[in-house]
């Protein structure tokens, strides 16, 4: 079996572009704001990248670079001034934080009504009441990837591959709310390999470069490979072993250019989602 190809690039420039519409016809600029401390080169990528994105989909970006010295009592300054600041629908806290700043108590800071990020336990509530409202961007885009692919989730055994707060966790609330058989696996989990076999879609979020190996894939089976490795000798690989595993599969995404671009295309749906809502 050869796979389906989950073009992520191609479903988000048609996200980006339907974004960039609603906004012209939204007749007014919504507002996103990202803040970067300290100068980690990813992240510093991450952030233009994101800029970039939102002023092409006509969006408002404003970047806001602190050194990494700024103590959590600024950072908290700053985002009440952008809690109060109407020209701002979106705000977003690019992680990781350096040492000594208190992640949770930034993101609890921000109004979740401009958690555009999903991260605020508010908004992690409605999700897992399985009433979502701002989603995290990542899973989202997965959700986004199966539904124009015509992935049938309902009944669908689902294994979620990582339980972190930022992709494992919300991604299994969003396939169980789409009624699929959720099974969340870690690294405490036995036998992830037998774990893995039973699902008929495997969303692997782990970090670990190319773990995931052909046998550990049911035939037919849908992988989405969320993980961004950045190998020794600079090339950029999954979670996934995609030669092997494209051989198996019935469909999986690609690193770069799957899961990735999709991450981005539906920040700038929530940042537009929350103008919607604020305005
Ligand atoms: P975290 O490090 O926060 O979480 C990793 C998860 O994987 C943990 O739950 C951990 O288990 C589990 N894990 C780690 N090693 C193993 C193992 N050997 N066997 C089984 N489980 C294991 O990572 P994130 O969730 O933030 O990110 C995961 C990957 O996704 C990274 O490569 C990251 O770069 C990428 N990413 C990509 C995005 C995109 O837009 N494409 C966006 C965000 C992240 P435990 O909890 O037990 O420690």
């Amino acid at each position: 079996m050869t796979a389906r190809l989950i073009d992520g690039k191609a479903v988000a420039a048609t996200l980006r572009a339907e974004v960039a519409a609603k906004v012209r016809a939204a007749g007014f600029t919504p507002g996103l704001a990202v803040i970067l401390v300290g100068g980690d080169p990813a992240s510093s990528v991450y952030v233009r990248t994101k800029d970039r994105a939102a002023r092409e989909a006509g969006i408002e970006a404003r970047t806001i670079r602190l050194p990494a010295e700024t103590t959590q009592s600024d950072l908290l300054g700053i985002i009440q001034a952008l809690n109060e600041d109407p020209a701002i629908d979106g705000i977003l806290v690019q992680l990781p934080l350096p040492r000594g700043i208190d992640a949770q108590a930034v993101i609890e800071a921000i109004d979740p009504a401009k958690d555009v990020d999903g991260f605020h336990p508010v908004n992690v509530g409605h999700l897992a009441s399985g009433r979502p409202t701002l989603v995290p961007c990542t899973p989202l885009g997965v959700m986004k990837l199966l539904r124009v692919m015509g992935i049938e989730t309902s009944g669908a055994r689902a294994v979620v591959l990582g339980r972190s707060a930022i992709v494992g966790r919300p991604m299994a609330s969003l396939l169980l709310t789409a009624d699929a058989t959720v099974t969340i696996a870690h690294s405490r989990t036995r036998d992830l390999p037998a774990e893995c076999r039973g699902a008929d879609i495997l969303v692997a979020a782990v970090g670990r470069p190319e773990m995931v190996r052909a046998d550990w894939i049911k035939p037919g089976a849908t992988v989405i490979d969320v993980g961004i490795n950045r190998l020794p000798d600079g090339r950029l690989v999954g979670d996934v072993a995609f030669e092997s595993c494209s051989a198996v599969a019935g469909a999986i995404t690609p690193v770069p250019g799957g899961v990735g671009p999709m991450t981005v295309a539906c920040l700038l749906e929530n940042t537009l989602t929350a103008a919607l809502r604020r305005r």
